[in-house]
């Protein structure tokens, strides 16, 4: 997959040259042996101990998400799809909010929380991770490095074993994507990682329409960004409009329709597994600062939610809505957080904006009694100053 956000791409970009070595063209074109490592003095040893150095450092940031119910559920998921490379692989949760998975050559597997954030079930994890070891078992990063290591007679001025020192979570976790100052897969690459990705899964009895399913949603939320909304799939990048029609091509022609309650098992065990983080990564998707598509991408989790998620899902909805600040936003921000206020799990900053909005709307006894409920739920909100002095102008 392996969307990097830009200024991972341009560290990359900055920071490395490849070490010129060739040893037998034939290691690149063989799939990875369970168990296999690379041969010592070659090429891809080198890529490795760089990857192994970057992983090192990538352990000990904090951005490292280390709960250990969602670690092993990911390996457990992963383990399903790579089958007997389970063992030479490692997960690793990375808080930030862009859409991004990787494996590294070595086995090193990354996974934002702005991906998990945007899944729905256990079955488009399944084929997300089935992609990115496809991408791993085929050694594309190895044949990447070598195709552009020929078109660029400037690379070759800093040692592959320097990967990974002193380089930070940026430099470090875009080297672990595997691409080593490349600029991505090449496009047949990323088909055959499509191709194999779904046929891992599928091996698993995951549903053949879970990819479809995620990349036309991250369609939809390219277009959003783009600001066309007509035509969601042509809208969007031709990368990802492509990997639709495959997905769709892919899915259409499997026979197999898995039991519906194991689908519904395989939902449920996803949202237990990310239900704890939900509202702080709704709160980093906002710190984005790209309303348009944090609202289509919101707004879809929204409708999909299950009811014991609505309140915050509704809020965060309602913040992206409130900070785009575009026509008709405040009102349809107002309308939300209402909505939130009335669910279980609404959180407290919605009392809040909830009671700003019924004072906007003249209501000056209903934003009393929200403003009020904030700050009993929050004992220690920060704002507790501001919302106090907003209280006493609003008493009758
Ligand atoms: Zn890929």
């Amino acid at each position: 997959m392996t969307r990097l956000a830009r200024p991972l791409a341009l560290a990359v970009g900055l920071g490395l040259g490849i070490a010129a070595f060739a040893p037998g063209a034939d290691a690149a074109l063989r799939p990875m042996a369970p168990g296999e490592r690379p041969a010592a003095d070659s090429t891809e040893a080198e890529l490795w101990y760089g990857m192994d150095r970057a992983e090192q450092e990538l352990r000990g940031l904090p951005q490292v998400e280390r709960d250990a119910a969602l670690n092993a559920y990911l390996r457990d998921v992963l383990c399903r799809v790579a089958g007997p490379h389970c063992g030479d692989l490692r997960v690793y949760v990375v808080t930030a909010p862009e859409f991004n998975a990787s494996m590294a050559p070595n086995g090193a597997t990354l996974v934002f929380t702005g991906a998990l954030l945007r899944l729905r079930s256990e079955d488009e994890i399944a084929v997300l991770l089935g992609h990115e070891f496809a991408h791993y078992r085929q050694r594309h990063s190895l044949q990447q490095w070598r195709a552009s290591k020929r078109r660029s007679a400037t690379m070759g001025t800093v040692g592959l074993a320097t990967l990974g020192a002193g380089i930070g979570l940026v430099g470090g976790v875009a080297q672990l994507a595997g691409t080593a100052g490349l600029s991505g897969f090449s496009r047949e690459h990323e088909r055959e990682a499509d191709t194999l990705g779904f046929e891992f899964a599928a091996a698993q009895g995951y549903v053949p329409g879970a990819g479809l399913a995620l990349w036309e949603r991250l369609a939809r939320e390219e277009a959003a960004t783009i600001g066309r909304r007509r035509h969601p799939v042509f809208a969007s990048h031709p990368e990802t409009a492509a990997r639709v029609e495959a997905h769709r091509r892919m899915a259409t022609a499997a026979a197999v329709v898995p039991p519906l309650d194991l689908v519904a098992q395989r939902r449920e065990r996803y949202q237990t597994a990310i239900e704890p983080f939900l509202e702080g990564w709704l709160a980093d998707e906002l710190t984005r600062r790209r309303y348009a598509a944090s609202i289509q991408m919101i707004g879809e989790l929204h409708a999909d939610a299950p009811p014991a998620w609505r309140g915050r899902t509704a809020h965060y909805l309602g913040e992206a809505y409130r900070l785009r600040r575009g026509e008709g936003d405040a009102a349809k921000a107002a309308t939300l957080q209402a909505e939130a206020v009335a669910a279980p799990d609404a959180p407290p900053a919605a009392f809040r904006e909830h009671g700003y909005a019924l004072h906007a709307a003249g209501d000056a006894a209903g934003a009393r009694d929200a403003l009020a409920r904030y700050l009993h739920l929050r004992p220690d909100a920060p704002d507790r100053a501001f919302v106090e002095r907003d209280l006493e102008a609003l008493a009758p």
